[in-house]
C-alpha cells in the first residue's frame, strides 16, 4: 500500500477497492436495492443521525450545490475562512442567490460571537460553514457556531461542508441541530472519488418545498422519493456503492471513537513534528484540524524535491492550497492512515532535511 499522506484522494484499503470490481446489477433490482438500504443505514451512525442519508453519484462540491439550490431562494450567509468555503459562496452566487460574506482571516477559525453578530444584522435564510477548512487546517467550532445561530436566528439553516472531516472527527447532525451536512467519499472515508452523501433535517426538507427552481439533478424531493424506494432518480455509481458497503463496514468495527482518537493524535503527533523543527502550524492554536495539518515552510523547503524523495519511499505529502501554496505544506492524518505510517513519514522527512 502507497501512503498518500495528501488530503484526498487518500489511500484506499485493497479489499475496499477489490468490493468494486464485483459484477454489476440493474439498479432498479431487489438484490441492488438491498445493498443500497443498508449502506444508508450505516452510514446514519457516521452522521449521528436517526434521519436520511442520501447517496450521491458526483463529488462533494456536488452537494454544496445542492445544499444552495434546494434551502435556499435568495439569501445566504456564507462563512469563509479558506479555499472551500470561498467556493461555497461562489457556488451561491452563480446560482443566482445574493450572498453576503462573513470573511475570517484564513488560520482562524469562525468565532460565534462573529457570527452572532451578523446574524443580528440581517435575516438569511441560511448560513453556510466549512467544518474542516482543508486549505488551512482549520477545523471551525460547529457544535457552538450551530448553537448560535439557533439562539439568535432559529429559521436559519445551518449548511455544513465537512467533506474533510466526516467519518474522521465527531459532528453530531441531529444532537446539534444541523441542517444539512455533506460529504465526499476520497477524504476520511478513504474511499475512491465519485460518491458524496449528505444528511438534510426534516426542517430544510419542508423549506425544499417552498424553494422554486432546485432543479433536476440535486433536487433533494425527488431524491428522497426514490430514496424511501431504496433507489435513486438517475442511475448511481454502483462500484462505489459496493465499496462503501465494505468501508462503512470497516470503519464501524473499529470504532468511530477509535477512529476520531487515531486521527487526532496524528495530527498532534505531526505538529510537534513540526514545532521541533522549528516551524508553526498554520492554523490558530485551540482550531487545530485533526485530519490535516498545515506547515508554515518556515525552513524554506522546497516541495516538490521533498516528495521525489518521499515517492522513493512510496510516500508523499502536499503542497499548500490555493494561495498558500508556495508559503505551506500539508499532511494528511485521516483514513487509514496509522501512527506507524506518520513514523515512517516523519523519519524520512528528518533523513531528508539532514541531508
Ligand atoms: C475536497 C473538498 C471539497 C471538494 O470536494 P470534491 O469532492 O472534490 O468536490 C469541498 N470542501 C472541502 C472542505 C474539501 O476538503
Amino acid at each position: 500500500m502507497s501512503h498518500m499522506f495528501v488530503p484526498g484522494p487518500v489511500d484506499v484499503a485493497p479489499e475496499v477497492l477489490a468490493a468494486q470490481a464485483k459484477p454489476m446489477l440493474p439498479h432498479r433490482s431487489k438484490e441492488f436495492e438491498e445493498i443500497f438500504r443498508r449502506t444508508e443505514a450505516k452510514a446514519k451512525q457516521l452522521f449521528f443521525t436517526e434521519g436520511i442519508v442520501f447517496q450521491f453519484s458526483g463529488s462533494g462540491s456536488a452537494l454544496q450545490e445542492a445544499g444552495i439550490r434546494n434551502f435556499v431562494q435568495e439569501s445566504v450567509l456564507a462563512c469563509v475562512n479558506g479555499a472551500f468555503s470561498q467556493r461555497w459562496s461562489e457556488v451561491a452566487a452563480t446560482n443566482g442567490k445574493k450572498v453576503d460574506l462573513l470573511e475570517v482571516e484564513w488560520g482562524q477559525a469562525i468565532s460565534p460571537d462573529v457570527l452572532a453578530d451578523a446574524l443580528k444584522q440581517k435575516h438569511y435564510e441560511a448560513v453556510t460553514i466549512v467544518h474542516n477548512e482543508t486549505s488551512t487546517g482549520v477545523m471551525n467550532p460547529i457544535k457552538e457556531l450551530a448553537a448560535v445561530v439557533h439562539e439568535v436566528s432559529p429559521d436559519t439553516l445551518i449548511l455544513v461542508d465537512a467533506v474533510s472531516s466526516l467519518g474522521g472527527a465527531r459532528i453530531e447532525m441531529d444532537a446539534w441541530g444541523l441542517d444539512w451536512l455533506l460529504t465526499s467519499s476520497q477524504k476520511c472515508l478513504a474511499l475512491p472519488p465519485g460518491l458524496a452523501l449528505a444528511s438534510p433535517s426534516e426542517r430544510a426538507m419542508k423549506k425544499a418545498e417552498t424553494v422554486e427552481n432546485r432543479g433536476w439533478y440535486l433536487d433533494v424531493l425527488r431524491m428522497n422519493k426514490h430514496r424511501m424506494k431504496d433507489s435513486t432518480p438517475a442511475t448511481p455509481v454502483m462500484p462505489l456503492i459496493y465499496a462503501l458497503d465494505v468501508q462503512l463496514d470497516r470503519i464501524l468495527a473499529e470504532g468511530l471513537d477509535n477512529r476520531f482518537a487515531r486521527h487526532q493524535q496524528m495530527a498532534e503527533c505531526v505538529n510537534d513534528w513540526a514545532e521541533a523543527h522549528g516551524m508553526t502550524n498554520f492554523a490558530a492554536k485551540g482550531c487545530r484540524s485533526h485530519t490535516v495539518v498545515t506547515i508554515n515552510n518556515e525552513r524554506g523547503i522546497n516541495i516538490s524535491e521533498l516528495n521525489k524523495f518521499l515517492l522513493q519511499r512510496g510516500m508523499r505529502i502536499s503542497n499548500g492550497y490555493g494561495k498558500l501554496k508556495e508559503k505551506t505544506f500539508r499532511i494528511a492524518t485521516m483514513g487509514e492512515t496509522t501512527m506507524q505510517d506518520v513514523d515512517a513519514l516523519l523519519t524520512a522527512m528528518d533523513e531528508y532535511l539532514a541531508k
